[in-house]
């Protein structure tokens, strides 16, 4: 894999695709600078071996150039967490961009307005790509979150850098860390797939029965694998058309001789509703009216059983509404069984959008091993897929 080490960036302008998709207050204010310090290193990098950087990125889903997605009002904050002032250009192609590209002077940094104020960005305009690639001499991509598109700046452009191109650091430690978990790992291999639907999961689900030794179904999904079986539900969220497909895989798991752990108790509610009267009870017998919200104390134990036994743990969904309080018990004693198995030598990766909100949440994202920053694109990986804009640098 060529990462920015491969490269010596002295005299060179690195033009880096950076996911600088953070959130902001209705002022403005980044709120969360975990995805501008994921950059940092490898920004600092190329500024170290005497190089500059120019960085591109989006910010939200404009539909025109609407100013409350403008780069321009993250542009303080980047300069903040990287320590270097970064200057600001209101168009990420045209003349004037080009001249202020062609006149940076090394050790320095611009960031560009978003690439989605053009719609050539996401329709992976080749014309588009073309232009930006003219700002810099290497393209390195660091942009894991939309590593899954085959946009402009994230996929295309990479053919203007026949040789020319790399992998920022975090994007290489996303794919190196999935790698250890999907193909490198150490054995028993333990998934724990948790999250509101069966059906935003299930070719993951398919794609990793060959790749794990066990398997935690849990959350929301969990309910449709027991009605299937024949347990009473209540009014839990379920989808009646999976059913089927939840005992083919009950069934593939069987034959591939993976073990897969549900909830064996549940705490059920009378509300979806944070103040909800609550009562645990067997998750095979939910009664009407009442929907199982969080995993119950006796499936906390079997969970943690089976994740401090695992040496590699991938988890995905939280184990229960963990947005309200009463409801995110399982989810906090799951991440510290996590913390817990690594402590003890375990790999352990955490990903997608829920779950790392969850990590973060309850503390626990310096307890585990890694903490992926893209949730589409790694479900992505663990679909087996090819991302496009990892392959262009590949290629
Ligand atoms: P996902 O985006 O598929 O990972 O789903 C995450 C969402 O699943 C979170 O917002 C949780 O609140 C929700 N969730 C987890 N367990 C349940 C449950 N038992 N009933 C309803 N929603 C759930």
């Amino acid at each position: 894999m060529t990462t920015v080490d491969a490269i010596n960036f002295e005299g060179k302008k690195a033009l880096i695709r950076v996911d600088f998709n953070v959130p902001l207050d209705q002022e403005g204010n980044v709120t969360d600078i975990t995805r501008i310090e994921a950059a940092k290193p490898t920004i600092l990098k190329v500024l170290e071996d005497g190089g500059a950087a120019i960085l591109m990125s989006h910010l939200g889903r404009p539909k025109s150039q609407e100013a409350q997605f403008s780069l321009q009002q993250i542009c303080k904050k980047v300069s903040e967490v990287i320590g270097v002032e970064v200057n600001f250009l209101p168009n990420c192609i045209g003349p004037e961009t080009q001249e202020a590209a062609n006149n940076l002077e090394m050790g320095k940094i611009l960031l560009l307005e978003n690439l989605r104020y053009h719609e050539e960005e996401k329709a992976g305009d080749p014309a588009f790509a073309k232009a930006l690639s003219e700002l810099g001499d290497v393209y390195v991509n660091d942009a894991f979150g939309t590593a899954h598109r085959a946009h402009a700046s994230t996929t295309i452009i990479a053919q203007y850098f026949p040789n020319n191109k790399c992998f920022g650091y975090l994007l290489a430690k996303e794919i190196e860390s999935l790698d250890r978990v999907l193909n490198q790992s150490e054995k028993p291999v333990l998934a724990i797939l948790g999250g509101a639907k069966v059906s935003s999961k299930i070719t993951v689900i398919e794609n990793i029965l060959d790749k794990v030794d066990e398997m935690i179904i849990g959350g929301g999904m969990a309910y449709t694998f027991i009605k299937a079986q024949g347990g009473n539900v209540g009014s839990s969220i379920c989808e009646d058309d999976k059913q089927e497909l939840a005992l083919e895989i009950l069934e593939a798991a069987k034959a591939k001789g993976v073990l897969i752990h549900l909830p064996v108790d549940v705490l059920a509610a009378n509300d979806f509703s944070e103040t909800a009267q609550t009562q645990t009870v067997d998750i095979k017998s939910i009664p009407d009216g009442w929907q199982g919200l969080d995993a119950g104390p006796q499936s906390i134990q079997k969970f943690d059983a089976v994740v401090n036994n695992a040496k590699t743990i991938l988890w995905n969904g939280p184990l229960g509404v963990f947005e309200m309080t009463p409801f995110a018990t399982a989810t906090i004693a799951l991440g510290n069984s996590i913390a817990n198995a690594t402590k003890n030598g375990a790999f352990s990766l955490v990903g997608g959008g829920d779950s790392v909100a969850a990590v973060k949440q309850f503390g626990f994202d310096d307890k585990v091993s890694y903490v992926s920053t893209g949730g589409g694109a790694m479900l992505e990986m663990l679909e087996g897929k090819t991302l496009p804009g990892i392959a262009a640098i590949k290629e």
